[in-house]
């Protein structure tokens, strides 16, 4: 199966020098950060381990379009840290990391310390490109929320949607790749529309996209059409240009050729790793970080990893299963370096979910190899189009158990 059995020898890092020491820091506790930390601590290598995250509270982007339309409540995807650290002594640092120095091997925390480390894991997620669609910046998120980290943003398109009017149209301006969540946008449309179906029928979505084409196009618009019909136009970037600028104070999105006047618009701009990757030199001209793809480290500052969507893995997806398999191959990588514990690889599988409608889901499920030097997709299964009702209920179901098992490997 993929990711094959034990390590392969040669062995493309070497046990470090100061392996006693064996400190790990961990920045960012998402689905990347916080698995990573409780499968070392659990390791029995006994490591000193902190992971540092700025959140006491973490709420999931995945099933946050659930919650903006009305589906679930907001506690429902929020979790607490408190589990995480339960009886294995790992430290959660409640701060952010403000400062990388790679060749003192230290990481400076917002309260002002300084704290060591032997092996340092960069997990902070994305970043968004403010400057990229001319007037959408941090102030215009305020207006034209982009709820692509969820939280405040996810509270705030909920809340627009719930006090838009019948009638009143929806755009959402997809980014152009790479982005966190490819079929993302998509399954917020699929949501959205079955909200407005339910709500607020006479209204309408409109999606103005940076691409030509999406993820799992055929099986949204096969839902579409038969769940929505009529409600959803799709402007992609040959005909449009894109979205190009955005007047919050008049809700206006200006395309290269159109002017869009809505009621509720969802801007979520081209992205780039987080701020903290990027300014300890982990990320190249691409704005992502290049690592070795079977310890997940850098590939331009060594005894740095980085590890889920800041990290470039194409063809993994950024998404919060590909997170949890990279902090599987980066912990398997540290125990190696720093304990010399040989494990098994862990099979590099998993799968994205989306719903069609609140009950009704579709499915990439992939397969991956460390092969050459490099991950290789080895299967791609995706939910055909014309799948019958009940396979798609079966579907839906099987996205609640991964969200279950995700949050427990993350939270405990
Ligand atoms: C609407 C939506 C739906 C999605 N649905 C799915 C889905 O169904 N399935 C799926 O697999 N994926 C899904 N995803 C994608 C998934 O959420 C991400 O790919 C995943 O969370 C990436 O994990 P990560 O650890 O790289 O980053 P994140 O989970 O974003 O975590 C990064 C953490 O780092 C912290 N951080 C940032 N900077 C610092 C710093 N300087 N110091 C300390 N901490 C810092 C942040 O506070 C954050 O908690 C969805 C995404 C969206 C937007």
């Amino acid at each position: 199966m993929a990711g094959g059995a034990a390590l392969a020898a040669p062995f493309v890092w070497r046990r470090d020098a100061r392996a006693h020491t064996a400190h790990i820091v961990i920045i960012g506790g998402g689905a990347g950060g916080a698995i990573l930390a409780r499968t070392l601590a659990r390791s029995g290598a006994g490591f000193d381990i902190a992971l540092v995250e700025p959140k006491a509270r973490y709420t999931t982007c995945f099933f946050s379009n659930r919650y903006i339309t009305g589906l679930q409540d907001f506690d429902s995807i929020t979790h607490g840290y408190r589990g995480l650290a339960a009886g294995t002594g790992l430290r959660v640092l409640n701060q952010a990391a403000t400062a990388i120095d790679a060749d003192a091997r230290t990481v400076r925390l917002s309260g002002g310390e300084t704290i060591g480390w032997n092996r340092l894991v960069v997990a902070p997620g994305i970043d968004f490109r403010w400057d990229a669609i001319e007037g959408y910046g941090p102030e215009a998120a305020k207006t034209m929320p982009h709820a692509w980290r969820a939280g405040a943003q996810s509270q705030l398109l909920r809340a627009q949607l719930e006090a838009m009017e019948d009638g009143g149209t929806f755009l959402i301006a997809p980014p152009e790749d790479p982005y966190k969540c490819p079929s993302g946008p998509y399954e917020r449309v699929s949501l959205v529309a079955h909200y407005f179906k339910r709500e607020k029928p006479k209204s309408k979505i409109v999606i103005l996209d940076a691409k030509s084409d999406f993820p799992l196009q055929a099986q949204f618009e096969e839902g579409w059409a038969t769940h929505y019909p009529g409600m959803i136009e799709v402007i992609p970037v040959d005909f449009s240009g894109g979205p190009k600028a955005v007047d919050p104070s008049t809700m206006t999105v200006m395309s290269e050729d159109g002017r869009f006047k809505v009621a509720v618009a969802n801007i979520i701009p081209p992205q780039t790793a987080g701020k903290i990757a990027r300014d300890a030199g982990l990320a190249d001209d691409s704005g992502w970080c290049p690592v070795d793809h079977e310890s997940f480290e850098s590939a331009l500052v060594p005894g740095i990893h980085v590890i889920g969507d800041a990290a470039v893995a194409a063809p993994m997806p950024k998404s919060g299963y590909v997170a949890g398999l990279q902090a599987k191959l980066c912990a398997r990588a540290i125990l190696w370096a720093l304990a010399g514990k040989a494990t098994d690889a862990p099979l590099i599988a998993g799968a994205c979910w989306s719903h069609i409608t609140p009950d009704q889901a579709v499915r990439e499920y992939a397969e991956f190899e460390y092969a050459d030097g490099a991950i290789a997709r080895t299967l791609l299964d995706i939910s055909p189009t014309g799948e019958t009702e009940d396979r798609r209920i079966a579907t839906a179901g099987a996205a609640e158990h991964w969200y279950r098992d995700i949050t427990g490997e993350m939270f405990g």
